[in-house]
C-alpha cells in the first residue's frame, strides 16, 4: 500500500480480537502501517490478522493477556524482533466487568476489571515508552470511554478504571513532551461492535435507551473509531498529546 498516513510505520494495536480493535487494525493496514494484533483469543487475534493481511498489509499475531507484565513485555519485544521498532500503538484491550451497583460490587470483579482496564494500559505504555525512549519517538492513543469523562450508572469499576486511563494518559503526555512520544487517549460512546449488537438484538428496550444516548441518533460504527485512531497516531496529529477525545456521536455535549 502506498501513500497512506501510517505509510511504513510498525503499529500495534491490543484487543484487537474485538470490535474496535480490530477494525482499528484494518484501518491501520489500509493507511499503509505494519500490524502487530494482539489479544487474549487466538482464534480471533488470528482471524483479525487474516483480515490486515487481506487488507494489503503485513501482520502477525501475538496472543497476550495485557495484564500480565510478562505477556506485556514478550508482546513489544515481538515487535521489535519482527520489524526492529515500535512506531505506534493503540492501547485499547478493555472488559466491562458485571453490571451492578458500587455497593454490591465483588473484590473479584473491580480487581478483574482494574487489572485489564488500567493495569493493562499502564504495562502496555511502560514497555512501550521504553522501546519509543530508545528509538527516538513515537505515538500511543489509550482506549477510554465516554465512561473516564462521566459517571457510568452500575459500571463503577469500569467508569473509575476508564476515569484513570484518562488521568494516566495525561501524565505520560506531560512526562515524554519532549521526547518526542505523544500519548493520547480516545473516548467513544456507544459502538455497534458484535458484542452490542448481540445485546441489542436480545433486548429492544436497551438497544432503544442505548441509542437515545446519542445525540447523532445512532451508535458509532468501530472503523469510525479506528479512523480516529489512525489519525492521532500519524503525523497528521503532531501537536496532539495529553487530549482525551470523545468520539461519542455528541453524548458529552448533553
Ligand atoms: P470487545 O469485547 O469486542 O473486544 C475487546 C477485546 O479485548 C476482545 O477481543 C477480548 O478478547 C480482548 N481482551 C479482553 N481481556 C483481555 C486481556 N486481559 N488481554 C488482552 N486482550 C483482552 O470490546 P470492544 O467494544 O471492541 O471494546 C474495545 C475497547 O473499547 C475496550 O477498552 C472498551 O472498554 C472500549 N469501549 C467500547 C465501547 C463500545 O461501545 N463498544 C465504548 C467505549 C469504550
Amino acid at each position: 500500500m502506498n501513500g497512506g498516513i501510517l505509510e511504513g510505520k510498525v503499529t500495534l494495536v491490543t484487543g484487537a480480537g474485538g470490535g474496535i480493535g480490530r477494525a482499528t487494525a484494518v484501518v491501520l493496514g489500509q493507511a499503509g502501517a505494519k500490524v502487530l494484533v494482539s489479544d487474549v483469543s487466538t482464534r480471533r487475534g488470528e482471524e483479525t490478522a487474516d483480515l490486515v493481511r487481506g487488507a494489503g498489509a503485513e501482520a502477525e499475531f501475538f496472543k497476550a493477556d495485557v495484564s500480565r507484565a510478562a505477556d506485556v513485555e514478550a508482546l513489544i519485544a515481538t515487535a521489535v524482533k519482527r520489524w526492529g521498532r515500535l512506531d505506534c500503538a493503540h492501547n485499547n484491550a478493555g472488559i466491562s466487568g458485571t453490571v451492578v451497583n458500587v455497593a454490591d460490587d465483588t473484590e473479584e470483579n473491580w480487581d478483574r476489571t482494574l487489572a485489564v482496564d488500567l493495569k493493562g494500559v499502564w504495562l502496555c505504555m511502560k514497555y512501550e515508552i521504553q522501546q519509543m525512549l530508545k528509538q527516538g519517538g513515537g505515538s500511543i492513543v489509550n482506549t477510554a470511554s465516554t465512561a473516564g469523562l462521566l459517571g457510568a450508572v452500575r459500571m463503577g469499576a469500569y467508569a473509575a478504571a476508564k476515569h484513570g486511563v484518562v488521568g494516566l494518559t495525561r501524565t505520560a503526555a506531560l512526562e515524554y513532551a519532549r521526547s518526542n512520544i505523544r500519548v493520547n487517549a480516545i473516548c467513544p460512546g456507544v459502538v455497534g461492535t458484535p458484542v452490542i449488537l448481540g445485546w441489542f438484538e436480545a433486548n429492544e428496550r436497551l438497544k432503544k435507551a442505548m441509542i437515545a444516548q446519542e445525540p447523532i441518533g445512532r451508535v458509532g460504527e468501530p472503523q469510525e473509531i479506528g479512523n480516529a485512531v489512525a489519525w492521532l497516531l500519524s503525523d497528521h496529529a503532531s501537536f496532539v498529546t495529553g487530549a482525551a477525545i470523545p468520539i461519542d456521536g455528541g453524548m458529552t455535549a448533553q
